[in-house]
């Protein structure tokens, strides 16, 4: 199950900053990117201006493996209590990364019954606009 964006409604767009900028340019890539504190090493995702462990404000950004499982999951199956713009059922993910770190995303080509807390996800890119790319998770032979 893919997801559908129904036309004339307006897409859901991130609100690109200063501190998520770089995740977004790699998205734009189709490439997977996480904040790193440059002083202790910590990852952290959401990006943001200070790291929370020892308060550095030294980032960078390092390549992500992709990889992760289902942490948790909240499938929309009901059309008024979901986002009007996208075609019901979807599934809201939230993926624990190899790396540690906990993503939100959506499902890719997973039909709702199918998730699973642990499932083997990979991460994909979903073009649904011309300017807008979006990271999705995939089922993940292992
Ligand atoms: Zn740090």
């Amino acid at each position: 199950m893919v997801m559908e964006y129904i036309p004339g409604i307006p897409l859901l767009r991130p609100h690109v900053d200063l501190d998520n900028q770089g995740f977004w340019e790699a998205v734009k890539q189709h490439k997977l990117a996480f904040q790193k504190c440059k002083d202790c090493g910590l990852l952290v995702h959401r990006p943001r201006p200070m790291c929370p462990r020892c308060n550095s404000m030294e980032r960078e950004w390092v390549p992500s493996t992709g990889k992760g499982v289902v942490y948790s999951w909240v499938n929309f199956v009901y059309a008024n209590a979901a986002y009007p713009g996208i075609k019901v059922p979807y599934t809201v993910v939230v993926v624990e990364m190899a790396e540690g770190v906990r993503i939100i995303s959506n499902l890719y080509d997973v039909k709702p019954e199918e998730v699973y807390v642990g499932m083997p996800v990979e991460v994909v890119f979903d073009d649904i606009a011309d300017d807008l790319t979006l990271p999705k998770f995939r089922r993940r032979e292992v």
